[in-house]
């Protein structure tokens, strides 16, 4: 057993985040559960107009490489299975049919003539991944990530290609959602090769390197997912956890400055987190890209 992995496990047994190790755990906020799921076998669905200045079957074949990415390490056992491309393009939770819900993959790109490709993030987001989770236990129930294909250009091209000029990189962005999909917050940028990280929160303009994940990214997908071992919860619920799950929508993550706003805490709906991917040239503060 490698050292951090000693010492992320006795942290999460105490109930204390295995920062140790580099990585940050998503949570119900503002200090709850982590988020899980409750299976290693998850499935996604890719809204089939995906991003119309690109063939689509590119862009369908950068998500799925994306996937593949965060399925290969071999502490872990969370696999990624494509279901379909899906005419859906709704994100969030249906709680009053459980069982229509997907896990989706949606472009925005801004057709002024239909509601729904609008952008309804704050425009400085690459994407956003919004997850519904169970509030009282942190499992997670839906997890739906939208690009901003409004306010970005998108490329899937690796350079040295010919006339390959790299500008929001597909898979880049895509990897670092999938963090977010199934449980992985944003490193503390104090921490050491925190700006390595995949699940580092600033994307600018050109990168690729987030397609590939770092030491940290590797180990908190294996702290939380380990092979053949029980699931684990950087902070688990304290019990009881009572009978009635009550959901709630958050969306902001003030360590990481990731500003996505959410819809409000309610008992009724489901609940949920956002997390973006934010560019810093676009922001008034003149500051950088970040992603949540
Ligand atoms: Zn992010």
């Amino acid at each position: 057993m490698r050292l951090w992995r000693a010492i992320a496990m006795a942290a999460a047994a105490l109930g204390v985040s295995p920062a140790a190790a580099g990585f940050q755990c998503s949570r119900v906020p503002p200090a709850g559960p982590s988020l899980y799921w409750n299976t290693r076998a998850l499935t996604y669905a890719i809204n089939r107009i995906a991003y119309p200045p690109l063939p689509a079957q590119d862009v369908y074949d950068a998500v799925r490489v994306s996937f593949e990415t965060w399925q290969a390490p071999s502490c872990s056992d969370l696999s990624f299975t494509l279901l379909s491309l899906t005419d859906d393009r709704t994100a969030g939770y249906n709680w009053r049919v459980p069982e229509d819900n997907e896990n989706l993959v949606v472009w925005r790109n801004g057709d002024a003539a239909d509601p729904a490709d609008a952008w309804r993030h704050e425009r400085g987001s690459i994407a956003v991944t919004t997850t519904t989770f169970n509030s009282r236990t942190g499992e997670l129930l839906d997890a739906d990530i939208e690009f901003n294909g409004v306010w970005y250009q998108f490329t899937t091209c690796t350079p040295p290609a010919p006339g390959c000029t790299v500008a929001y990189d597909v898979q880049n962005t895509m990897t670092h959602e999938i963090g977010h999909f199934f449980g992985l917050d944003h490193p503390l940028p104090t921490e050491p090769d925190a700006t390595e990280a995949t699940m580092y929160s600033s994307a600018p303009r050109g990168e690729t390197s987030k397609r590939d994940l770092a030491a940290n990214d590797i180990e908190g997908l294996c702290f939380i997912y380990p092979a053949g071992q029980p699931t684990q919860q950087c902070f688990p619920a304290v019990p009881p956890a009572g009978s009635d799950p009550i959901f709630s929508q958050v969306g902001s993550n003030p360590d990481t400055g990731c500003m996505c706003s959410g819809d409000g805490a309610t008992a009724a709906a489901p609940g949920g987190a956002l997390l973006c991917l934010l560019a810093v040239g676009r922001r008034r503060s003149g500051a950088g890209r970040r992603a949540r």
